[in-house]
């Protein structure tokens, strides 16, 4: 069986952390209108140090998250054709300490929600580059550019900006749902 590692953040669940800045400004942001990674970048550093003393001491996002969909039930059917690893990176080097909470936010919703992911495939890093799965599935870039036979790229706005040719230098393929996935991965593993 091929590895599979599969990124949790925007790729399976997503907006709970877009939902704990619009409560904390007051604002009523839709992803639409950040065009950024990191979504607390549409604050000045003065408040952004503020907001993330606030977050790390009363927000658990994954209380909130929408799960992409199909995301649950695709993982599901592939966990028949691959060993599949949940790969989520949850050290902020802001706050190297107090982000520590987000490894256990993160492994308890992984293991409410994927009951059959094997909990020692959940993988809690902030070095995904040396993680050697044959497939990989992630919304950054970043993570896709090492090692790995097919990896797609599941679109997001933060991500819109690259280019196919910029892709294709890493071998990387652009993805839109998850029905997409489903179908590329079922037609490889055969
Ligand atoms: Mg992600």
């Amino acid at each position: 069986m091929k590895k599979l590692m599969i990124d949790l953040d925007e790729t399976i669940c997503e907006g709970g952390y877009l939902e704990a800045v619009n409560e904390y400004l007051h604002t009523d942001y839709k992803y639409t209108d950040i065009p950024h990674y990191y979504v607390e970048d549409v604050m000045d550093e003065e408040e952004k140090e503020k907001f993330l003393d606030y977050f790390y001491q009363n927000v658990n996002i994954y209380k909130k998250v929408d799960i992409i969909p199909k995301a649950l039930e695709v993982i599901e059917e592939l966990s028949k054709y691959y060993e599949i690893y949940i790969v989520t990176a949850f050290v902020d080097k802001r706050r190297v300490k107090e982000s520590s909470i987000m490894a256990k936010y993160k492994y308890e919703w992984i293991l409410e929600n994927m009951p059959y992911i094997d909990p020692k495939k959940i993988v809690l890093t902030g070095s995904k580059d040396i993680i050697m799965c044959e497939i990989k599935i992630d919304d950054k870039v970043a993570n896709l550019k090492g090692y790995g036979e097919t990896k797609l790229l599941l679109n997001q706005l933060h991500n819109e900006a690259y280019s196919m040719e910029e892709l294709e230098k890493y071998h990387i393929r652009r993805v839109f749902d998850w029905e997409q996935i489903r179908s590329i991965l079922i037609k490889e593993s055969e």
